[in-house]
């Protein structure tokens, strides 16, 4: 690594620390040839090709924006999006592939959306796996009935829990 004051072509890592999210490493730098100290980040790269055929460095924000408008009305908070992002990026990094298709993001953020809220959820697979007809909806629909989320588990056992209470009750 060049230094960037004097340009000379090397310089000693003095420090590296890791980010709290243990993506990326930031390490500092000392020159050498002019003493300056300076401070470089480090991450395994990851790169998107959109449709277009674009080739881009993959973006939290973009998952954000992409996921927010299927939460359009729903009770989904932007540190649930955040969340969500971070997530999808775990996600698609433990694949361990370098670049991936836009969709593939898409269909990395389909079960994490689905664990936040089912109608978002319906929407966002509406578009990514491209339902063509009601009956696309009406399988989906079954398939979220018959494997709930965990929220959903919580929200069903909460009733049979009211259930069983009004059954003891006097
Ligand atoms: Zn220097």
């Amino acid at each position: 690594m060049h230094c960037p004051f004097c340009r000379h072509p090397d310089s000693r890592v003095i420090d590296s620390r890791t980010s709290d999210d243990g993506l990326s490493i930031r390490r500092r730098r000392q020159c050498p040839e002019c003493g300056r100290r300076f401070s470089t980040t480090e991450t395994a790269s990851l790169t998107v090709i959109k449709r277009s055929g674009v080739v881009e460095p993959f973006s939290r924000e973009k998952v954000v924006s992409g996921v927010r408008k299927a939460c359009q009305g729903r009770p989904v908070t932007d540190s649930d999006l955040a969340l969500l992002a971070q997530q999808v990026e775990e996600s698609v990094r433990s694949t361990g592939q370098a670049q991936l298709d836009a969709n593939d993001i898409g269909l990395a953020v389909l079960p994490h959306l689905r664990e936040l809220d089912e109608i978002a959820y319906l929407r966002f697979a509406s578009v990514y796996q491209a339902f063509e007809s009601l009956d696309d909806f009406d399988l989906a629909i079954a398939e979220l009935r018959d494997h709930p989320s965990t929220g959903s588990i919580a929200k069903i056992d909460a009733a049979r829990l009211d259930a069983a209470n009004d059954g003891t009750g006097e």
